[in-house]
């Protein structure tokens, strides 16, 4: 059995305490909400922390107000289990909701929160294993290591961003609002993602994600499509969150298209909205736009499935989740409604 190592576990009522005490920690520190991939990357080593700031008992974080029409804020402590139950949400965010029910399981999704989820760790096969299993093959750059076990030759980390939630943030045109010693910022949820499988976010240490703010839904149509190996539980190895908005004469008037797990930070891919704006989304038109779509999609061969099959699937993928907003037939399902035997 993996143990966790020793730790100072801090429980902050609010947030100005909370901001404090990371601050004060240092490099030493590190926020936990729910726990559920900060604790197992304890025990495998991933993370050695000394100090654990807690959000779980700071009850502003865990908000949910608003409404589709005049646009909701979500604190980052929600649970999964409430983002994907929400009626609000389900009404007129319904990409969020489908991605917060494919997470893991329902034991996971009652402890993990959106602001966990949206911080995920990348992930990658040579990563995310046991301290003495990354030790026989000699560690790699992300810990403990010099070089990266999939490219050699690189030199930065291709570790995958795994996070259901943050392809569909991007492609609800949402914000998060950060919270550190500086003060409080607000950026595009497309900005908190940086390409590199290290430093994935474009945030400090010692910041803190509160809350996500989405706009009103006005028209936008979305969902979200996941494949991945097991039905009962796995992170995504592709996944696409699609908005789309049609005018009045069923022309398209935008899209937005984002690809997860296929880099790693999620990849929106514009040129495809550009084919589609303007257009009736006739199943050619899809076709089309999928074929952009996916272009952008450059899997390595770090994660489960193989690299060729995750590439074909992202067109596949696209072109079944804009069929769905378009109102034609599809086949399989939004959600994990996908997976690969
Ligand atoms: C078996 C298993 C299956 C899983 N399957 C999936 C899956 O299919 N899809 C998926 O997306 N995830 C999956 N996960 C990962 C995880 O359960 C979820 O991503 C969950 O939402 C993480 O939220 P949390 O609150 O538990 O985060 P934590 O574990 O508490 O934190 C995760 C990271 O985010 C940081 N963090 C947390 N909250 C904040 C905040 N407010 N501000 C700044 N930083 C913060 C932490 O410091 C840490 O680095 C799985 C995990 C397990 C163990
Ligand atoms: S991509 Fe390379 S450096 Fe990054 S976690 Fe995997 S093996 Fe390590």
């Amino acid at each position: 059995m993996l143990r966790l190592p020793p730790f100072t576990y801090l429980a902050p009522s609010t947030l100005e305490k909370a901001v404090g005490q990371l601050g004060e920690a240092g490099p030493q520190g590190m926020v936990v909400a729910g726990g559920t991939d900060l604790y197992p990357n304890m025990k495998r080593r991933q993370f050695e922390p000394k100090i654990l700031v807690g959000l779980r008992g700071i009850r502003d974080l865990t908000r949910i107000g608003g409404s589709s029409v005049q646009g909701m804020t979500i604190g980052s402590g929600a649970t999964l289990s409430q983002v994907a139950s929400h009626p609000e949400i389900l009404r007129g965010y319904r990409a969020l909701a489908l991605a917060a029910e494919a997470v893991s399981t329902p034991p996971l999704r009652n402890m993990g929160t959106l602001g966990g989820n949206l911080c995920l760790d990348t992930r990658c096969n040579y990563y995310n294993q046991t301290y003495h299993w990354r030790k026989s093959i000699g560690f790699c750059m992300k810990k403990d290591g010099d070089i990266c076990l999939v490219a050699p030759g690189s030199s930065r980390c291709w570790a995958i961003s795994s996070s259901d939630l943050a392809p569909v943030a991007i492609a609800l045109g949402a914000q998060v609002r950060l919270v550190g010693p500086g003060g409080e910022r607000v950026i595009r949820a497309a900005d908190l993602y940086r390409d590199d499988g290290i430093v994935y976010l474009a945030k400090a240490p010692e910041e803190i994600v509160t809350d996500v703010v989405l706009p009103p839904t006005d028209g936008w149509r979305t969902t979200y499509w996941k494949l991945c190996r097991r039905g009962s539980f796995d992170f995504p190895v592709l996944s696409v969150a699609a908005a789309l908005r049609l005018a009045a004469d069923g022309t398209v008037e935008d899209a937005r298209i984002v690809l997860g797990a296929v880099a790693s930070h999620p990849v929106a891919a514009p040129q495809a909205a550009d084919v589609l704006r303007g257009q009736r989304p006739t199943p050619d038109l899809i076709a089309r736009a999928a074929q952009v779509a996916y272009q952008p999609a450059k899997p390595l061969d770090n994660a489960d499935l193989t690299i060729g099959y995750r590439k074909k699937m992202a067109r596949v993928f696209v072109e079944r989740a804009l069929r769905e907003l378009a109102g034609l037939p599809y086949e399989g399902g939004p959600g994990r409604g996908m997976r690969a035997s």
